[in-house]
């Protein structure tokens, strides 16, 4: 027997994860968005998953501790999208353990063959996860389980009409302006796809020297920039330049690779992750929302809380 029915606003990865989690958990679902896949911020994440600009830690090492591992069931059927990859992490000054290194398979440091100015390694498995087909899998997943969707912007959270028992907000970004979120703040990223035959993952995430290598089943992610504050959409040579100089400090041979387009996406970043449930005129609403660099590698552990919520309402 259905617990009711519930409206999910958002289908980026944080809205689609939920939706998916209340089905499984009896609760009738529909989501409504302004945008579906692939023109949501969470179709342009690299993606891998690595706790990135997002807080609170000691709730994203749970979260993300959680997604890894379903990620890692999921990696077993290749129409995922999403990959188990043996990746190298450097730095430029030495660095204490990882706050999520019991999270992640096969952590080890290495000292030896590191790339000019690097003096320390993080070795490790992490999942890569293609988003242009993992969205599509989350998709046809959620329609399997009997989940509705329709194109609708939602303008004011107190108009929705009170067919439904409860609602989720999933709306990224947005959610600044639909709730006057004064703590929510764009963080512009932009990528670079390039053709390789490169299968391992390379890192820097330190801010000032940002470079991700991330490889894909047909092209290769390059990034990245992490601009507070900035809301352009635009692509810029500049950042493409710095991009490319930064990630061939790592791995020399990309200096050749061949690209193929540029991409630009802001992350929704706030001072912590909003994860909780309020009253709206008489109505539970849960919000889920504000994961920064995150968003795909806290989905299904924030996703889990989501339902735990719904429960209890
Ligand atoms: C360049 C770049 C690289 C990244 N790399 C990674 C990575 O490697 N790993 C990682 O974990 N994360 C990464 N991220 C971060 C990740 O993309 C985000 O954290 C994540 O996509 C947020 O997902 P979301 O579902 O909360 O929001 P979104 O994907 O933005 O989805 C929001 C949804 O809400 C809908 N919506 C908004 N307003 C309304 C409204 N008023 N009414 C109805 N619907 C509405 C939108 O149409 C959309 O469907 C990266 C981001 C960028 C930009």
């Amino acid at each position: 027997m259905s617990k009711g029915h519930c409206l999910v606003v958002g289908a980026g990865v944080s809205g689609l994860s939920s939706a998916i989690r209340l089905l499984e958990n009896d609760w009738e679902v529909t989501i409504w968005s302004s945008e579906f896949s692939p023109n949501t911020t969470s179709d342009v994440a690299a993606a891998l998953w690595y706790p990135f600009l997002s807080a609170p830690v000691g709730k994203t090492n749970v979260w993300g501790s959680e997604t890894y591992n379903v990620l890692k069931v999921i990696s077993r059927f290749p129409q995922t999208g999403v990959s188990m990859t043996q990746t190298y992490e450097y730095f430029r000054e030495e660095q204490p353990d990882p706050s999520w290194k019991q999270s992640v398979d096969g952590f080890k440091r290495l000292n030896g063959n590191l790339p000019e100015d690097y003096i320390e390694c993080f070795s490790f498995i992490t999942p890569v996860i293609e988003m242009p087909i993992y969205l599509k899998w989350l998709m046809n997943r959620y329609e399997e389980l009997g989940g509705k969707q329709k194109v609708k912007k939602v303008d004011n959270f107190s108009n929705i009409t009170d067919k439904y028992d409860l609602v989720v907000n999933c709306t990224g970004l947005e959610s600044k302006n639909l709730l006057n979120d004064s703590e929510v703040y764009p963080v512009r990223g932009q990528i670079i796809r390039v053709k390789t035959d490169i299968k391992e993952m390379y890192l820097d995430q330190q801010i000032s020297t940002l470079a991700y290598i991330v490889p894909r089943s047909e092209d290769m992610i390059l990034g990245g920039v992490a601009q507070n504050n900035d809301w352009s959409l635009e692509t810029r040579i500049e950042d493409r330049e710095d991009i490319l100089e930064k990630c061939c400090k790592l791995i020399p041979e990309l200096r050749n690779a061949e690209i193929i387009e540029d991409m630009v996406g802001l992350r929704p970043g706030r001072s912590e992750v909003r994860l909780e449930k309020e009253i709206l005129l008489g109505r539970p609403m849960i919000h889920n929302y504000g994961h920064g660099g995150s968003g795909v590698t806290l989905s299904w552990g924030c996703a889990d809380d989501v339902v735990e919520l719904a429960n209890e309402s």
